[in-house]
């Protein structure tokens, strides 16, 4: 039986990730902040199936504690390490961004010191992003494209990106990077552009409100569906050789494509609720991010399941059965 552990297992992608393992049959460990581990404890095991309960295991230790990681690593023996927590500040300022730069980058550093010196066989998986390339020269970006980031969480996710792969060439460690663009599903923020439209349209097709306020409507991404990417995690980690991969769809589609889709999902027209608000809108950079998936693809075999229409409408369904 293996074991994994998992740190940012409370955010989007540690819950599908400790779905997907557990259901592989893996004891899953997952590092949560003290305050509030009863509440996350019940969040996640709400939707857990009771028999996979005793499987899962949390551990009250931040990210900055070194020797509560340096103890846990010496105590638990894992086979695999998924490194998803970050802060991420995304703003321009890059000085109101310094934190985030500084604890990123030390919890990867703690991880990857605590790896080498306790268990050097544990294979470890660094939570890259399209942050990374900011603001690319050509596109789509592949594993070959120049890394740019133009905020401070980009730049901590090079700096990560670059410390995994010194880890790898220097130390021998099984250290990969997934280079992740977008991913959504039900569970993502409603910070975030897909679940603030669907959450709207299922509102609004209640009658619960009836005005949707957004920026750009033109801004496109290259939106791929969550579980879909924490497979490709799993993948990375179980090949036979440590390397880094883009994961992304290759297709962009804009804000206004995920309003026609979300709102005729509930039989409205968006154009009847949607609102440019000028607050809401962003400096866009001239070259759109978008990602060649072919490594991944070609390598692992990775393929997506979910389209983009699919997964928007699965959100919507999730919307409206959680406000029912
Ligand atoms: P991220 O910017 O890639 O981290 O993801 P978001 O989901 O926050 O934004 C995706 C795109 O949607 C960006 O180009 C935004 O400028 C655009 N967008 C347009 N209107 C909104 C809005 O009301 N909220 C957010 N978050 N993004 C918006």
């Amino acid at each position: 039986m293996k074991t994994a552990l998992i740190t940012g297992i409370t955010g989007q992608d540690g819950f599908y990730l400790t779905e997907h393992l557990l259901a592989l049959g893996y004891q899953v460990h997952g590092l949560v902040r003290q305050t509030g581990l009863e509440h996350v404890k019940n969040t996640l095991l709400r939707d857990i199936p009771p028999e996979a309960h005793s499987h899962l295991h949390l551990h009250a230790i931040s990210l900055d504690n070194f020797p509560g990681i340096y103890r846990l690593f010496s105590a638990t023996h894992f086979n695999e390490c998924y490194h998803l927590a970050a802060s991420s500040f995304v703003g321009e300022r890059l000085a109101d961004g310094l934190q985030t730069i500084q604890n990123n980058i030390s919890s990867t550093q703690y991880l990857l010191t605590a790896l080498s010196e306790f268990q050097p066989a544990c294979r470890l998986y660094f939570a890259g992003s399209s942050e990374m390339f900011g603001r690319p020269e050509s596109s789509p970006q592949d594993e070959s494209t120049p890394l740019m980031p133009r905020n401070a969480y980009g730049i901590s996710k090079v700096a990560g990106f670059h410390l995994m792969r010194c880890y790898r060439e220097a130390h021998n460690l099984f250290c990969t990077t997934g280079i992740l663009y977008n991913h959504e599903s039900p569970r993502r923020r409603p910070e975030f552009v897909p679940r603030k439209i669907t959450l709207a349209a299922a509102r609004i097709a209640r009658g619960d409100t009836r005005k949707l306020e957004l920026g750009n409507l033109d801004a496109q991404r290259d939106w791929g569906y969550a579980p879909d990417y924490v497979r490709a995690m799993h993948m990375m980690l179980t090949h036979a050789q440590p390397d880094d991969y883009v994961v992304a769809t290759g297709k962009l589609h804009s804000v206004r494509d995920l309003c026609e889709i979300a709102f005729s999902h509930v039989g409205l027209s968006w154009q009847d609720h949607v609102q440019v608000n000028p607050q809401f809108i962003r400096e866009e950079p001239a070259t759109q991010l978008v990602g060649n998936p072919s490594k991944i693809e070609s390598t692992l075999g990775w393929h997506r399941t979910r389209s983009f229409p699919d997964m928007i409408q699965e959100m919507v369904e999730a919307d409206l059965s959680t406000l029912r």
